[in-house]
């Protein structure tokens, strides 16, 4: 039984505790999330609300060891504050390993703004979000990401140095291409080292997802030669692919049974699974999209059936290395330069994945925690 007085438990009743003397607080969500960022290294994580303009932001800065830490501003529509606060976590930690794996000078962290219903006053709205970011003292440096452009880092450049992706920074307003830039490089380094071809010619890739990367790949595999067939869920995206590109299309759910030397995953995160790595009749795995592999296990499964993977968060970081570089004072040859270099540092690890006999995920991964030690 409960006993009445000083330290006794309050029992609040939630239908009325809008009107007691304090906010009733869930701490069960609270405390999940806080065990969420414990388990992924954090690290620390700030909130912004200003009632004001309407700001409600979130940085999660994941990792400082490399370096000031890096990650996109990203602005869409979450239905909980949980949601968002969970999105930031897990994409600045893999911003850290993204970093870490590609050798920058920099730590992982991700902005994101819950995008409100309606924005009265963008440049307030803007300039208050690089006064948060100015408060972080250039721990975090931000950037574009879904949402955001370079109009909207114009205005947070008022407020703050921490920013890159400006509209007269030098880089590009669109990462995509150079993201996809990686991935090519990703796959003509499995290509190399599990065909033993120099060449993209004539190698037959299968491509799930024809959006802003997967379009952009698909088109550079083209010009070298390489044979396509693609799966999108939309069908007018598809049917640019035919049209411009001549290229095969399919089912989605047919990708994963194509025999091809290729396959390349560029939309959705867990497509490599236990149901689908049985199905796969392909060489090579290297795409765009983030979190391929539903269980770090699978790279396991997928290395005991002699399947090359390119570790997704090695290959997709093209555009993470264009706006680090910028920032860094360098410029776009430079950004390519680094890019290019995605061949030789995925290369290695499919080298050390065969000397160890284990999954190229597991030595990009520990390589990554390594240097963020
Ligand atoms: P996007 O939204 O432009 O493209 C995704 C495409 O996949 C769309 O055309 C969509 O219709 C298609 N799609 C969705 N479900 C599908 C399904 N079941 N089967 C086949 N196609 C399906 O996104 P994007 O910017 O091209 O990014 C693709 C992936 O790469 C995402 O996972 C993203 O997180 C990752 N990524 C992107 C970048 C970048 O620079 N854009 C950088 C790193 C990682």
């Amino acid at each position: 039984m409960m006993t009445k007085g000083v330290g006794a438990m309050q029992i609040v009743d939630e239908k009325k505790s809008s009107r007691s003397a304090y906010p009733h607080t869930h701490y069960t969500v609270a405390d999940s999330l806080m065990r969420y960022a414990e388990r992924l290294g954090y690290g620390d994580v700030h909130m912004k609300v200003d009632a004001k303009t309407g700001l409600k932001a979130i940085v999660a800065i994941n990792n400082l060891n490399r370096g000031p830490a890096i990650g996109g501003c990203r602005m869409v529509h979450y239905s909980t504050i949980d949601k968002a606060v969970e999105d930031a976590l897990r994409l600045g930690y893999m911003m850290s390993y993204k970093a870490a794996i590609n050798n920058l000078p920099h730590g992982g962290a991700k902005a994101v703004i819950i995008k409100p219903k309606e924005i009265k006053d963008k440049d307030a709205f803007f300039e208050k979000f690089g006064e948060f970011v100015n408060e972080l003292g250039g721990r975090y440096i931000t950037a574009v990401d879904s949402g955001t452009s370079p109009l909207e880092m114009d205005i947070i450049a008022r407020r703050t140095p921490y920013v890159t992706c400006t509209s007269k920074s030098g880089a590009d307003s669109d990462p995509s291409p150079l993201t996809a830039l990686g991935v090519r490089r990703g796959i003509e380094a499995g290509v190399k080292f599990k065909l033993g071809y120099d060449s993209l010619e004539g190698i037959h890739v299968a491509i799930q997802g024809a959006g802003h990367v997967g379009y952009c790949l698909a088109q550079d595999l083209k010009a070298r030669g390489a044979r396509l067939t693609i799966a999108d869920v939309n069908l007018k995206a598809l049917q640019r692919c035919i049209d411009e590109l001549g290229a095969n299309v399919c089912h989605p759910d047919e990708i994963y049974d194509i025999e091809a030397d290729v396959f390349a995953p560029c939309a959705l995160g867990s497509v490599l699974n236990m149901h689908t790595i049985k199905r796969l009749k392909v060489q090579v795995v290297a795409g765009a999209a983030n979190n391929q592999l539903a269980h770090h296990h699978y790279g396991q499964l997928l290395h005991e059936k002699g399947i090359l993977y390119a570790p997704d968060f090695l290959i997709n970081a093209g555009g993470l290395i264009h706006v680090a570089v910028i920032y860094d004072h360098g410029n776009m040859e430079k950004s390519l330069e680094q890019i290019n270099n995605i061949y030789h540092t995925v290369y290695d690890i499919y080298e050390r994945a065969k000397q160890e006999n284990c999954a190229t995920n597991t030595i990009a991964e520990r390589i990554a925690r390594d240097r963020l030690k």
